[in-house]
């Protein structure tokens, strides 16, 4: 296998003194970066930082998605970071722009409120047109297809800690399908009538709620009110196979027949956990404490000195998001604890 040949071949040339990064075994998986032209200096620091904390040992393909083609300097100045493979994808309009069937005049007065009320993003069309495209279409794309693992980056990230070990195998093998580093509030504002819709799904297909499901997680009193915490969907590992399935499908495609994308401003970050707590069972959502992870304005830092040590993170433990008052770690550690 060539690929795996180079991949061993780089790390050596790199001088990696830990041999055994060299890969024998690598996922069906692919990285994921949505950008726009614009995004190209941040788009170029995430890169370096995963090729330099992970990938340059592993070799793992990059796919960049865009609903305008990307210039050739975006792709020249990505390319030069990384031996891996990279493909250049345009978002097809249908998944994108907002659809006919949207009462414009609706949509249009909501989003004056919302910029009125200074929600964030409130105002913006192109921003929601983002998150309905990362709730129920990157994973249809066509270069999508040929994988069933992604890691999800944004431009303008962070990672601070060197990975010692392949997270996306380490979901394969344990049978994981959704990995998260930051759990956090939604803000109620954007999200008012989310909750009553997905109440109203899973009374319509029971057949999809998954029996030992993580909506302890998100309501503490057995589903009635949304605690609004959800997973920080700017950091994804996870296995489109959860999102291609029926569950999910029949999910997607209730919920924006519900408009909230547009007359509201739907999140794909409640969206997709939502659906990770139902659809999946809870042993299958998994916490990445080793991934020293930061997006702009929080960090998630390790929390135990040797793996801080073990990773040289340059993240300060100290300042990491995870008992933050606006995070949702606790009310994990307790639903996990039971
Ligand atoms: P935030 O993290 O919620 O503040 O939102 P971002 O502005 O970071 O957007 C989330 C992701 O979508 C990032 O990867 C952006 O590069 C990407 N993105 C946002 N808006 C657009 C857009 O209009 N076009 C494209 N191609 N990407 C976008
Ligand atoms: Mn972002």
């Amino acid at each position: 296998n060539s690929a795996n040949a180079s991949t061993s071949a780089n790390a050596n040339a790199n001088g990696n003194a830990n041999a055994t990064l060299a890969v024998d075994r690598r996922a069906n998986a692919t990285f994921v970066i949505l950008a726009r032209n614009s995004d190209i200096n941040g788009a170029v620091r995430s890169v370096r930082d995963i090729e330099d904390r992970f990938n340059r040992a592993r070799g793992y393909p990059y796919v960049f998605l865009n609903e305008e083609p990307f210039s050739e300097e975006f792709q020249s100045r990505v390319r030069v970071l990384s031996g891996s493979k990279m493909e250049f994808g345009l978002i097809p309009r249908e998944h994108w722009y907002q659809p006919e069937w949207i009462d414009e005049e609706k949509a249009k007065k909501e989003r004056e409120r919302m910029e009125q009320e200074n929600i964030i993003y409130g105002g913006s069309v192109s921003y929601r047109n983002m998150c309905r495209f990362n709730s129920g279409f990157f994973f249809k794309h066509e270069l999508m297809q040929k994988y069933r693992w992604y890691w999800r980056i944004e431009p303008e990230v962070h990672f601070h800690c060197d990975l010692s070990f392949d997270p996306f195998l380490f979901m394969e093998d344990n049978n994981k399908v959704y990995g998260w580093t930051i759990t956090m509030y939604e803000f109620e504002k954007t999200i008012p009538t989310l909750w009553g819709h997905v109440r109203d799904f899973m009374g319509l297909h029971p057949e999809y709620v998954a029996e030992d499901n993580a909506m302890g997680f998100m309501s503490h009193d057995g589903g009635n009110k949304y605690n609004l915490c959800h997973f920080w969907s700017n950091f994804e590992i996870a296995d489109m196979h959860l999102w291609r399935g029926p569950a999910y499908t029949a999910f997607f495609e209730y919920l924006d027949s519900k408009g909230g994308f547009y007359y509201e401003r739907w999140g794909d970050a409640p969206v997709h956990s939502i659906a990770a707590a139902i659809f999946a069972n809870k042993s299958q959502l998994h916490f990445f404490d080793e991934i020293g992870y930061e997006h702009n304005p929080y960090t998630h830092c390790p929390q135990k000195v040797e793996t801080w040590e073990k990773g040289r993170c340059s993240c300060d433990m100290a300042t990491s998001f995870d008992y933050n008052g606006y995070s949702c770690m606790k009310q994990w550690d307790n639903f996990i604890r039971g």
